[in-house]
């Protein structure tokens, strides 16, 4: 068994991952997907592993933007883990 077994989007639609950018909401399906993934950790790295992962789609919570601007996947996972923490204070 592997970390992509565990995946919160294996059984999601894939499209949601690769949002058209000129669609309000954007990647926010993504995002809450990822924000109860078990294996947020290894699905970024395995974004960085490669050129075409590391800036195409939503990752572990993370666009490609923002994975190209950073190398530091410990900061990346820490926003998102904020970003998710801020939703859930401000949800009803
Ligand atoms: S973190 Fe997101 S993209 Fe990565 S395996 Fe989990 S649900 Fe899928």
């Amino acid at each position: 068994m592997t970390w992509r077994n565990r995946a919160a989007c294996a059984e999601t639609d894939p499209e949601i991952f690769y949002p058209d950018y000129r669609v309000g909401d954007r990647n926010l399906k993504a995002r809450l997907v990822c924000a109860t993934c078990p294996v947020r950790k290894p699905c970024l790295e395995d974004a960085y592993a490669s050129a075409h992962s590391r800036t195409w789609g939503v990752r572990a919570g993370t666009t490609g933007a923002q994975r190209c601007s950073t190398t530091n996947i410990v900061r990346l996972l820490s926003e998102f883990d904020r970003w998710v923490s801020r939703r859930r204070l401000h949800s009803p």
